[in-house]
């Protein structure tokens, strides 16, 4: 059990306090793999905080090194910064009895806020999915042992395209729907292409359930930088490009051997600003940035969607 005299705020008094911009927005990293890396995420993390987010998220990667430099780390941005983390946490390759100890670990950091998941195969992402012997089969098992430890905010992954694993998208909306019944109390979509998959996402689950249906699905967007990031993302997710969409950051990249870096980089901010617009005017309760450890091109599209980015956008000119 967590006993915090000033327990960390959750997600949802988060999205329901006071932010700049037409809607809050949240960012997420992932855990660097060496020094080079770390002094990076924290040139972003930097940035960032002076833009105020409602909250930003950890990727978890199961690897022992990379665990342990997950936890400190997140640990770090709740002791040693004014932002609010959100831990994710995976149940790949854990016992029950590791999934406890690792929500304790971030529990004696102050870190209440976590994203339960079920992770992937290490490896092959892909792959056949195999449980832990004694560990748990979905995330739904894992939003449920949380809950369980103790006060915390537990909020799950859902997919506008439908989880690659999944049979059919009906399935896979009865999944998030026992998700959130478990008791996360919101969920943060898989970065998407096509804003009409995230709003038949909302319908389906507020249809199958309107108690859960009312819980903020914030959508996950990625301002695209280079061609072959997303390509490498689809291929990582299993989710599905557009050829539209595809097309157009091909004409951008051309047909050299090189990418034209800067061409894909401004299709980039375009597309994710277009998304983001509409998004707002369908209601979002938030914009979660897949930042890739970056803040210049987030940056640059909240700008566009009206933050206030000056004490930002010169200082980072340099960086990506
Ligand atoms: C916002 C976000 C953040 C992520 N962060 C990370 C991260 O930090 N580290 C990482 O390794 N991966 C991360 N992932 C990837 C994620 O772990 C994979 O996509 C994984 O394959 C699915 O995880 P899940 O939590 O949705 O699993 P689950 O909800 O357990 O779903 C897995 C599959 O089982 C089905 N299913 C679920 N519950 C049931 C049930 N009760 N009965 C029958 N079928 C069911 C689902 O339809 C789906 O096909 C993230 C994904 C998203 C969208």
């Amino acid at each position: 059990m967590t006993s915090s005299a000033n327990p960390a705020p959750s997600i949802l008094d988060r999205l329901s306090a006071p932010h700049r911009g037409p809607v809050p927005f949240s960012v997420e990293f992932f855990p660097p793999k060496d020094a080079e890396a770390e002094a990076r995420l924290w040139r972003a993390v930097r940035t960032f905080e002076r833009l105020g987010p409602a909250f930003v998220s950890m990727t978890y990667g199961a690897g022992g090194s990379t665990r342990d430099r997950t936890v400190r780390i997140t640990g770090e941005l709740a002791a040693q910064t004014t932002l609010l983390p959100v831990a994710h946490l995976t149940a790949v390759n854990h016992s029950i009895a590791e999934l406890r100890a690792l929500v304790g670990a971030y529990a004696d950091q102050g870190i209440t806020n976590i994203l339960a998941l079920r992770g992937d195969p290490p490896g092959d992402p892909l792959g056949d999915w195999i449980r832990h012997p004694d560990g748990v089969e979905y995330a739904e098992d894992l939003v449920r042992l949380i809950d369980d430890l103790g006060d915390f905010h537990v909020g799950v992954a859902s997919f506008p395209e439908g989880h690659h694993r999944a049979p059919d998208l009906d399935h896979d909306t009865r999944a998030l729907v026992k998700k959130l019944r478990a008791g996360a109390e919101y969920s943060i979509t898989q970065m998407f292409f096509d804003v009409d998959d995230f709003l038949r996402l909302r319908d389906r689950v507020s249809q199958a359930d309107p108690e859960q249906g009312a819980k903020p699905l914030i959508p996950g967007i990625m301002p695209i930088t280079s061609l072959a990031t997303v390509r490498r993302m689809t291929e990582l997710s299993g989710s599905v490009i557009p050829p539209d969409v595809y097309a157009r950051f091909a004409d951008a990249a051309g047909d050299g051997a090189e990418e034209n870096r800067e061409a894909v980089r401004a299709v980039g901010i375009d597309f994710a600003t277009e998304m983001a617009r509409r998004l707002i005017a369908e209601g979002v309760p938030c914009l979660h940035f897949c930042s890739l450890n970056f803040a210049k091109a987030t940056s640059e599209v909240l700008e566009r969607l009206g933050v206030d980015t000056s004490s930002v956008l010169p200082a980072t000119s340099a960086a990506r």
